[in-house]
């Protein structure tokens, strides 16, 4: 992934501790640990993580919590050989309690993992479901916030999903103006680029290039551009394409 990062020309890439065709954690030899500093290190490239599904911080089962606790140690353990320093993440779903009680269960498991923790800082996604998925709406962002004890939580923007979710972000001025009172601007430490194949409202998750869907290319130009978000790093998530394509596509995106 690194080879290719610097292959397109971009500077900052996102790989999944878990690949989602193995379901396991990807195991790390020395040599591999290696070679992937070096050449981290020789093209100063900015690496985000992002952590497996399997973690659900928002679980009210026990067992769950438990799990979801241990496999986070696990990833931040990876995360410190590789000197990673940002693993992005998905708050889950509320199974078993209210959302409530959801909201504080993310907030317990990041208070407690992320004490002490000088090296590692965790960034909360927004997704696009509905029902008990905690971060789908903005507006739980606020109540996060209020109950995290650490620094080391900021959060990332992922404009598909907040456009599936049901946000407007083509009046892109109301759109900042609510990030800026959910997230804050200034706790927004990176923009998964993408755009939707699937309408406003629908809630279903499913990305298209960031000059292809629904979202329009324009309008994602304006977010990015933004005053308080242009400085941001960006990290595409695509759907399948050839290789050949998404190099085009990062040449393309990277003179927005
Ligand atoms: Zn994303």
């Amino acid at each position: 992934m690194l080879e290719q990062t610097i292959q397109f020309g971009a500077n900052a890439c996102q790989f999944f501790f878990m690949p989602q065709d193995t379901n396991k954690y990807l195991k790390l030899t020395d040599k591999d640990q290696e070679a992937f500093l070096a050449l981290k290190h020789k093209h100063k490239t900015t690496v985000f993580a992002h952590s497996s599904y399997w973690i659900n911080p928002a679980s009210g089962n026990p067992a769950s919590a438990r799990a979801s606790h241990r496999m986070l140690k696990q990833e931040i353990e990876i995360a410190k050989k590789l000197d990673i320093n940002h693993i992005v993440m998905h708050a889950g779903s509320a199974k078993g309690h209210e959302k409530e009680a959801g909201i504080q269960a993310v907030a317990t498991l990041l208070n407690t993992v992320l004490q002490d923790e000088k090296e590692i800082t965790i960034l909360i996604e927004n997704t696009a479901h509905a029902g008990k998925t905690v971060c789908s709406n903005l507006e739980d962002f606020v109540a996060l916030q209020s109950l995290l004890t650490t620094t080391n939580v900021k959060f990332c923007l992922d404009t598909a999903h907040a456009y599936s979710y049901g946000y407007d972000l083509k009046t892109t001025d109301l759109f900042l103006k609510l990030l800026e009172q959910t997230m804050g601007l200034e706790h927004i430490k990176l923009i998964h680029l993408n755009n939707s194949a699937k309408p406003s409202g629908s809630k279903i998750d499913q990305h298209e290039l960031p000059d292809q869907g629904l979202i329009g290319e324009t309008v994602l130009q304006n977010i990015i551009n933004s005053p308080k978000l242009k400085t941001l790093p960006i990290i595409i998530e695509p759907p399948i394409v050839s290789l050949e394509e998404l190099k085009k596509t990062v040449s393309h995106v990277r003179n927005w």
